[in-house]
């Protein structure tokens, strides 16, 4: 059977190219980066260049990078980091986070909200992306943070991260991203968004699991989340995850030669599945801006299918799918993101994401063009609601 992987936002394969530039690092050259003989300099020395690989790729000095265990440490480090780091100012805490924040950053600010910080937290239209109005309205006396994501994993939509980086300069407030789905994928600029912490991951963008990267713009006052030895300029200790580092480094490099190539060939068949999808299928629609998004998430709505059922029945088709985000899988409730651009409990049910990477083939989209149909034909007869629907419409 054909196997297509579609659950890119979820997790994406390691690169050939990003597992050859690891295994020195795994088998001879192990030495601890921190170490003055040798084997710590040769760690030592792929470790910055590593670091000089991601700094390019979002357009950012190298010592502006401290490399992470991934995007949920880096959400975490900027939240808890920035309130710490204000805990000696006057008065209480504000943050400000959109309502569809990857739970990496929407439970962190919970927690925080826990310990006595007012959080806010903006909302977003059927669109999928914020009103830097609403960003603006809600600053106040205190606010020290405003984490919005760049690109949404459940729909793509591009936020208008210039906009929100301008008022957060004007009003001198510390801006966070979390760009883990964006780099790699559309050009990611540190000085053109604005923003003092980005967050980004090595394995959703062809690089290893539990590797990220967290950028901190020079001056940003920032507390760690860790207390250690003194790697990464006392921002983050633990000695260096070398391979990983090494590997987030290739991945990097490798997105930066390819982006635009990729993107194009990437929107090409991600808009031959959907319009195929919608135009063929009826009951229907796309969620979310269909503009302003990655070239390579797609999220559509299935009326009377189920979610759960239609993933597992692609699944025996040999394709790889998903309801939601990744984590909220075996969860009754419906996704956090859908429910905020206004779909009800059903609808946001009835909602698959496709996610294309740079593995994704035209071979690939063709095979699932051809069993999708049947699959959600044979869901619908199981439906009471579409049964009706259908003998009322006749
Ligand atoms: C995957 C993801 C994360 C978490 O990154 P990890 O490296 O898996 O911890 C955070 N934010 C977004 C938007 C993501 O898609």
């Amino acid at each position: 059977m054909r196997r297509v992987y579609l659950d890119n936002n979820a997790t994406t394969p390691v690169a050939p190219e990003v597992f050859e530039a690891m295994t020195p690092y795994l088998t001879g050259d192990f030495g601890n980066a921190s170490s003055i003989h040798w084997y710590g300099q040769q760690a030592k020395a792929a470790v910055e260049t590593a670091r000089e690989a991601v700094a390019k790729l979002i357009n950012a000095r190298p010592n502006e990078i401290a490399f992470t265990s991934g995007g949920t440490e880096s959400d975490n480090a900027s939240l808890f980091g920035v309130v710490e780091a204000a805990r000696a100012r006057e008065g209480s805490k504000h943050i400000l986070v959109s309502a569809i924040e990857h739970h990496a950053v929407l439970h962190a600010a919970q927690a925080l909200a826990k310990r006595g910080v007012e959080v806010t937290y903006v909302r977003v239209g059927a669109s999928g992306i914020v009103d830097p109005g609403d960003i603006e309205r809600a600053l106040r006396h205190g606010t020290v943070l405003i984490s919005i994501m760049h690109a949404n994993n459940e729909l793509g939509t591009i936020q208008p991260l210039e906009e929100i980086g301008r008022i957060a300069a004007e009003r001198d407030v510390i801006f966070h991203t979390d760009a883990v789905q964006s780099v790699g994928k559309i050009p990611v600029d540190v000085e053109k968004l604005g923003v003092d912490l980005l967050s980004l991951s090595a394995h959703k963008l062809h690089g290893p699991k539990g590797v990220g990267a967290l950028y901190i713009r020079k001056g940003t006052p920032l507390a760690p989340l860790l207390y250690g030895g003194h790697s990464e300029r006392d921002r983050r200790p633990g000695t260096e995850n070398t391979p990983g580092i090494v590997g987030l480094g290739k991945a990097a490099e490798l997105a930066r030669l390819s982006l635009e190539e990729q993107g194009r060939r990437m929107a090409a068949l991600r808009d031959r599945l959907e319009e195929t999808i919608l135009a063929g299928i009826p009951l229907t629609a796309r969620n979310g801006d269909r503009a302003q998004r990655l070239p390579s998430t797609s999220n559509i709505r299935f009326d009377h299918v189920e979610g759960e059922a239609f993933v597992i029945a692609m699944d025996l088709k040999g394709v790889a799918c998903s309801t939601g985000a990744a984590c909220s899988s075996g969860s009754v409730e419906p996704s956090h993101v859908l429910s905020a651009i206004g779909l009800s409990h059903a609808q946001a049910r009835s909602s698959i994401r496709f996610s294309l990477g740079r593995m994704t083939a035209a071979e690939d989209i063709d095979y699932t063009l051809e069993v999708l149909p049947a699959v959600v034909a044979r869901l619908r007869a199981l439906s009471p609601q579409y049964k009706a629907a259908a003998t009322s419409s006749q």
